[in-house]
Parts: structure tokens; sequence; C-alpha cells
């Protein structure tokens, strides 16, 4: 788990993250969260792309198995069940959550459009597990109460791999040649 400043990303994870997305990753400054054996499962993304677009998502869960293990966590329904549990302590914890992910996105660059928006529906919603859960990976536990509790009940876990080989991907994506 890491949040910034990052080490610089190396030429194998921008390839395997992009083998992950099955598109180019652009813009990543650094890997916030690794698989057991290595893999990233959180990518750091500028929080203004190149082109100017500002990019809320500073911590961007990557990793197929563990997007897949929280997609089917929004589908049964936990986004309601963790909802409900946005009072007293954790509503504090989940606003201190909120303003942590904005100074980590803020001291690498402040972006004016996103002043106060972080990510997930923090601080006072459940919108996206997926953010949530990148955050705690990112953050490590007790930072964010509603992405711990999203990764305790995912059937997924970083301390087991679960990676597919990605050297065909990277193959094709650092060629540029369709398979
Ligand atoms: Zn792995």
């Amino acid at each position: 788990m890491t949040t910034p400043p990052f080490d610089p990303p190396s030429e194998l994870d921008i390839a395997t993250v992009s083998a992950q997305l099955g598109r180019p990753a652009r813009n990543v400054i650094g890997i916030a969260a690794r698989c057991v054996c290595g893999a990233p499962t959180v990518v750091s993304t500028s929080p203004r792309l190149q082109d100017g677009t500002p990019f809320p998502t500073l911590y961007y869960l990557s990793h197929p198995a563990a997007t897949a293990a929280v997609s089917t966590l929004e589908a049964n329904g936990v986004m309601t069940e963790l909802s409900a549990l946005l009072e007293g302590d954790v509503a504090e914890q989940y606003l201190a959550a909120h303003n942590a992910y904005l100074a980590d996105r803020n001291g690498i660059e402040f972006v004016a459009e996103l002043d106060g928006i972080s990510a997930g529906g923090m601080p006072s919603r459940v919108k996206c597990l997926h953010a949530l859960v990148g955050h705690t990976l990112a953050a490590g536990p007790g930072v964010n109460p509603i992405g711990d509790r999203a990764l305790a009940l995912a059937a997924w876990s970083p301390t087991v791999c679960e990676c597919v080989d990605y050297s065909a991907d990277i193959v094709t994506v650092g060629s540029g040649e369709t398979r």
C-alpha cells in the first residue's frame, strides 16, 4: 500500500496495467497497491491528464479479479448495506477518508475543477465500491471505513494471488499489433 509520493512506475508496471485494462494505460504516476506477487492492483493517475482533462480517481482498481469481485458486491446490493452504516463514528471516519483522499491528490497537483471532489461518493454517499476499495488498498486499513468493509466482504484479497499471466498481452500492447 502506498500513498504519494510514489516511486515512478516501471515499464513492466505500465505494460501490466495496460494488459489489465485492455487499453494503453496513460498518465500513470505510480502504483498505489500491489498483489502479493508484485503485480499492480491499484494504479494512480495524474489528477490532470496530458490533454488537460481533470481526473478525480487517484486510486483506480485495475486488477481484473479484484474489479470482478467488487462488481459482484455491487450487484448483490452491498452498497445499500454499507450506506446504512454512514452514521456517527463511521460517518466521521468516512469524512476523514474523503479529506485524506483530497490531501493525497492535492499533494500531487491541485486541480481547481476537482476542488472538494474525491471519489466513490465520499464524503456522504456510497456510489462506487471500486473507488473505495482502491482507496483502502492504497491507504491501508483504518483510513476508509466503507472501503475496508467492502474489501472484507469481497471474494478477492490482495494476499492471495489470482493474477493471470499477462505476458502475452504485454507483448501485444508493446508492439501495437492487434491479436
Ligand atoms: Zn498476483
